[in-house]
C-alpha cells in the first residue's frame, strides 16, 4: 500500500498531462497525483507550466483567424501555383 501512494515523477507528469488532454482521471490517479504534487515542487511546477502553455494555445487559436484580403490573397497564389502545375 505504501508503494502505491509513492509514484515516480514520471507517473505524475504521464497523469498531469492524461487529465490535460482526456479532461479526467480515476479516482485513485487523481488521489496519487494529489498526494506526489503535495511533496514533489518540481511536478508542481511542470503543472503549472502545461496549464499556463495550454490556456495559451487555446486563446490563440480562438481569436486568430485570417482577414477576408489575407484569404484572397492565399487563394490567388493557390490557384497560380495549380495553373503551373497543369
Ligand atoms: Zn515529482
Amino acid at each position: 500500500m505504501a508503494n502505491w501512494f509513492n509514484i515516480s515523477c514520471k507517473k505524475a507528469t504521464y497523469l498531469i498531462s492524461k487529465k490535460q488532454e482526456e479532461g479526467s482521471l480515476t479516482i485513485g490517479e487523481k488521489l496519487q497525483l494529489f498526494i506526489h504534487l503535495f511533496i514533489c515542487d518540481v511536478c508542481k511546477l511542470f503543472k503549472v507550466q502545461t496549464n499556463y502553455i495550454l490556456k495559451n494555445i487555446h486563446q490563440h487559436h480562438h481569436t486568430e483567424t485570417l482577414t477576408v484580403a489575407a484569404k484572397e490573397k492565399i487563394n490567388v497564389v493557390v490557384k497560380e501555383e495549380i495553373i503551373k502545375t497543369q
